[in-house]
């Protein structure tokens, strides 16, 4: 599998995902010119799908544009309906722990911890036979999951980087921490991890280099912090 992030952090976040034989973007929110920009991408043609974890605009921006630009959409119902999309032939609902299909990709929806409807993604490439977890915008992962070859994990906050209380509460209750992510990872099996990626750094409230280094001596792993 290939992991190209183009843009990860509130302001907006996109990820390419390829398995050479079908290429789908994670995320829709950078506007439809500047992923056209960024990768040289000819869309539709070049990425065969979307799926968009929630409808808060870093994640949904460009919805509307990728489903008229002849892309397919894959997203709870949630989050068609707020950003007003009835009956998009391309918009296809999906729904928590129901399997479907995207070329040879096999894509599973988990329930994520928002303070909206969020699913995460696990991705199994047919061709590469290779596994993905993609998790973002949740405050917990529920689900153990081992034998994955690549980790996308949100890593938003250190709390002690916060001050504000208020701040504070609504985080806890929406985004993962590094002490949450870290223990996340410490609870799986992750022999056979080529690669973690941390998503979604909160500009004010996490330190780039700190968190690499903790999630890399931690786990021995080679992490990659995705960056706008
Ligand atoms: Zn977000
Ligand atoms: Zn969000």
């Amino acid at each position: 599998m290939e992991i190209k992030p183009i843009s990860s952090s509130s302001k907006g976040n996109g990820y390419l995902l390829s398995d050479s034989q079908t290429t789908v973007l994670i995320e829709c929110g950078i506007s439809l010119k500047e992923l056209k920009r960024k990768t040289n991408f000819v869309v539709p043609g070049d990425i065969v799908a979307c799926l968009c974890t929630h409808f808060h605009n870093d994640h949904s921006k460009s919805l509307k544009d990728i489903l008229n630009a002849g892309v397919d959409c894959y997203a709870l119902k949630e989050v068609f309906e707020v950003k007003g999309i009835n009956n998009h032939h391309r918009a296809k609902c999906i729904e928590n722990e129901k399997r479907f299909d995207i070329g040879t990709f096999n894509i599973m929806p988990l329930k994520m911890y928002h303070d909206v409807p969020c699913v995460g993604f696990l991705i199994r490439s047919s061709y590469t036979n290779e596994k993905l977890l993609f998790a973002t915008d949740t405050y917990m992962i529920k689900y153990a999951i081992n034998g994955l070859d690549y980790i996308m994990i949100e890593a938003n906050y250190d709390i002690d980087l916060v001050e504000d209380n208020a701040q504070k509460e609504r985080l806890i209750k929406s985004h993962m921490s590094i002490e949450t992510t870290i223990d996340y990872l410490k609870s799986i099996d992750l022999k056979n991890i080529k690669k973690i990626y941390l998503m979604h750094l909160s500009s004010r409230h996490s330190n780039e280099d700190d968190f690499k280094k903790r999630v890399q001596a931690t786990t021995g792993k080679q992490v990659v912090v995705c960056k706008e």
